[in-house]
């Protein structure tokens, strides 16, 4: 199957009682049993598992190629669910333009049980390797990274981490599978915030694992089950219902995104556009290499070097709506310093370059017109 059928079918079944296309929103706790242990069908108790989730956790599943698919109430809900296999003295080598949140986790809850986090710049082959020993258990990648849209090569990274038998993770909710698929080029697990691309519009928080092999699935399934960061069934049915779109939407995301990167790129107040599809980016040729497109993110920072002029263009904007979050159909503009990213340390945010005057847009899928003309007159 192809990716577009795929987004509409992939692991996708009728309901087999009524033939409902879209599977029913079992809003149920419990399953009768007709014997202790026996239940009537495959369900006993939703932490465990739900129909209606199971159907949004095989179409994950078939997106991403992977063998189990696991759908949590946020993405971070997802990261902490992986994130409790570890024990005290583990090792964690993490890309170090990550997520705020994904840092905060890391920092913040898990570095205090004991957990040692090595932050950096995959790009840069030799260090990641010296990082590696007998306590690396988990490598963390994300690409393109979030504001910066740095690049890392998965599959170089999965031989060294294949080779250490250490477990390999991406967090795939810039690219989505659409552009992208991880556990091809070699990764364990993938990670979504399906908040954003998957589910698509702004309309509900989910997050999501997949797994490569079965019994990394089980194990993952295991700690879910234990710890209960599960996604609902209203939930379950709204993200699957935004994946059957997934392909044309980013198909429109892609373009637009492009389309006003060119656009920012020739602003005369614009100093750098951080956007891979640039050929001038240092990551285009990776990004041709690895992803099918290059997405729907697009940060920027300007010549000035004036935080004034960011929240001056952030005050100016109409169709782009100044807020968190990114990757639905509406566009929006987020200021790092203060928002996604303010969870981490400034002299930190300044060495990876989230600056003052950097603003990350998440473009939509209005018409590139409208969204260029709003750009041209808030940049004034
Ligand atoms: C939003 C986001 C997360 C966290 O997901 P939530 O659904 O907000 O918990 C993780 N990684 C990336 C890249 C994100 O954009």
């Amino acid at each position: 199957m192809k990716f577009n059928t795929k987004t509409i079918h992939g692991g996708q079944q009728h309901d087999s009682s009524t033939g409902a296309v879209m599977p029913p929103i079992y809003q149920t706790t419990t399953f009768a049993q007709t014997s202790p242990g026996q239940p009537i069908g495959d369900y006993e108790y939703s932490r465990t598992a739900n129909p209606t989730r199971t159907a949004l956790e095989n179409a994950l599943a078939s997106l991403e190629n992977g063998a189990r698919g696991l759908a949590f109430s946020s993405g971070l809900a997802a990261t902490d669910c992986l994130m409790r296999g570890l024990k005290a003295g583990d090792e964690v080598i993490a890309m170090d333009d990550l997520y705020g949140g994904t840092y905060r986790l890391f920092t913040k809850i898990y570095k205090d049980s004991g957990i040692v986090f090595h932050f950096v710049d995959m790009n840069d082959m030799e260090k990641f390797k010296s990082l590696i020993n007998e306590n690396t258990k988990l490598v963390w990648v994300e690409t393109p990274t979030n504001p910066m849209m740095k690049l890392v090569d998965i599959e170089a990274i999965a031989k060294i981490t294949k080779e250490n038998k250490v477990i390999f993770a991406v967090d795939n909710t810039f690219a989505t599978p659409y552009l992208q698929n991880p556990l091809d080029l070699g990764a364990d697990i993938v990670m979504h915030s399906a908040t954003k691309y998957l589910a698509g519009h702004s309309d509900v928080m989910a997050g999501a694992l997949i797994m490569k092999d079965e019994e990394l699935g089980k194990q993952m399934h295991f700690q879910q089950f234990a710890t209960g960061a599960i996604l609902g069934p209203m939930d379950s049915f709204l993200v699957l219902r935004g994946i059957k779109t997934l392909h044309l939407r980013m198909q429109r995301h892609c373009e637009n995104g492009e389309k006003i990167a060119e656009f920012l790129n020739n602003h005369p107040k614009v100093k750098t556009v951080y956007y891979p599809g640039l050929k001038t980016n240092p990551f285009h040729e990776l990004a041709k290499k690895q992803m099918r497109g290059f997405g729907g993110m697009v940060s920027f920072n300007f010549v000035s070097g004036k935080k004034e002029d960011a929240i001056d263009f952030l005050e100016k904007i109409k169709i782009f709506t100044l807020a968190e979050s990114l990757g639905g159909v509406e566009s929006l503009a987020n200021y790092s310093v203060m928002m996604a990213h303010a969870s981490i340390p400034e002299d930190k945010r300044k060495e990876i370059g989230i600056t003052d005057d950097l603003v990350r847009l998440s473009v939509g899928i209005e018409d590139a017109e409208d969204l260029i003309e709003d750009l041209k007159r808030a940049l004034g």
